[in-house]
């Protein structure tokens, strides 16, 4: 389920796609690299930009092409760490994609570690009770053009917070495919903008920087395992045992941890490097000792790294955080079996945080507006 916009996105397009198109317009064969030079290496935001092509190809180009598939609505900056995008797409969905800066010691935080953390779809259909993304269910699948943009879109951002020299344009360490919906459930889309995103000509994102996170789709983490990129594979567990993990989980129920587990285990045997097991913290729902020893199992089985994140609070969801004295006991199992493990400290505890959630409340800001009558 897609959208087909009148204009078709440059950023869906790869080296090979453009210069067939070129091509039938009986344009050289050097023509699509000079125009994703231009694009990707030279971050042209307007056609005009683009002054070796010749007028009646920019003209043909402007006519065909859409150079950016989406737009910036609003961006959400919290202590100079997080910034969330809220972008609009041509059918006037929203989605979000955070930037995330790790500030290094003694540096200024231009020269933080900086993380993307994309999104994959317009809402999500795995319904997992405690996310603000699935709440109001799927709206539809972004198309690889959509998701290339939305780094793009960080890129044109962060480029104007640099010293404006065309050759210091920003970059970026990491890229994380955790925002707003399930990555594996638009498979395809993802992977042509993750080779786009990777390739030389493209944004040259090195795979190994690439992390996909999966709710746990077994068939698409085992055609992952076969992809020859070796991106990085998160799971978002969240429950060690069946019981728990079906009861805020419903893919738990068509692939139980009796399937998950073994798929996970296919993969860092096929890639050689560590998974990452996903595990928010909800009071009272998975935060017991007997599922910390239960999660110690399971990571050690797998040679996996856990990544503990206490629960963001979700408007209109009744779910909490833990204490930190709960939090750091849960932790505690983990560390004294030597489970590589991090408990996300972040301070972005605040409404809004979750992702999905500025999303949500901006489309229930627009339904009101809509609904208000004429003055
Ligand atoms: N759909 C994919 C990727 C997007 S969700 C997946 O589920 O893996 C990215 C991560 O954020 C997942 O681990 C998800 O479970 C987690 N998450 C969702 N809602 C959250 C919340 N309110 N607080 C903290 N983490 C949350
Ligand atoms: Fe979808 Fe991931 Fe949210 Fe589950 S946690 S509803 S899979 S976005």
């Amino acid at each position: 389920m897609q959208f087909t916009p009148t204009l078709t996105p440059l950023t869906g397009e790869t080296l090979d796609s453009l210069t067939e198109k070129l091509r039938v317009q009986g344009e050289p064969l050097f023509r699509a690299k000079q125009i994703l030079d231009w694009l990707y290496k030279k971050r042209a935001r307007t056609w005009e930009e683009m002054t070796n092509l010749p007028k009646p190809l920019r003209a043909w180009l402007a006519a065909t092409f859409d150079l950016a598939p989406l737009s910036l609505v609003l961006n959400r900056q919290s202590e100079d760490v997080t910034d969330k995008l809220l972008l609009e797409l041509r059918d006037a969905s929203l989605i979000e994609t955070v930037i995330i800066r790790a500030p290094q010691e003694g540096v200024g935080v231009e020269h933080s570690r900086k993380t993307i953390c994309i999104s994959t779809q317009v809402g999500c259909a795995m319904g997992c009770v405690f996310c603000a993304s699935g709440l109001a269910g799927l709206k539809r699948d972004l198309s690889a053009g959509e998701i290339v943009a939305q780094v793009l879109q960080v890129c044109y951002r962060e480029d104007a917070r640099t010293p404006r020299a065309r050759t210091e344009l920003a970059s970026f360490d990491n890229l994380v495919v955790m925002g707003l919906g399930e990555p594996r459930a638009n498979y395809d889309e993802l992977l042509l903008a993750l080779k786009i995103l990777n390739a030389d000509w493209g944004l040259g994102v090195g795979a190994r920087r690439v992390t996909i996170s999966t709710s746990g789709l077994v068939p698409k983490i085992l055609r992952l395992a076969d992809e020859d990129l070796g991106f990085r594979l998160a799971i978002s567990l969240h429950g060690a045992t069946d019981v728990v993990r079906e009861k805020i989980m419903p893919v738990n129920k068509a692939y139980p941890l009796a399937k998950l587990i073994p798929a996970v285990r296919a993969f860092s045997e096929k890639h050689g490097r560590m998974v990452t097991l996903e595990f928010i913290l909800i009071d009272g729902i998975n935060d017991s000792l007997p599922q910390a020893e239960k999660l110690r199992d399971i990571a050690r089985d797998l040679h996996a790294h856990v990544n503990l994140i206490p629960y963001n609070t979700v408007a209109g969801l009744p779910w909490k955080r833990p204490s930190l004295t709960r939090q750091e006991r849960f932790a505690d199992i983990l560390r004294a079996a030597r489970i590589s493990v991090t408990l996300r400290r972040e301070k972005g505890h605040e409404i809004d945080a979750a992702c999905g959630q500025l999303r949500l409340r901006t489309e229930k800001e627009r339904e009101v507006a809509s609904a208000q009558p004429p003055v």
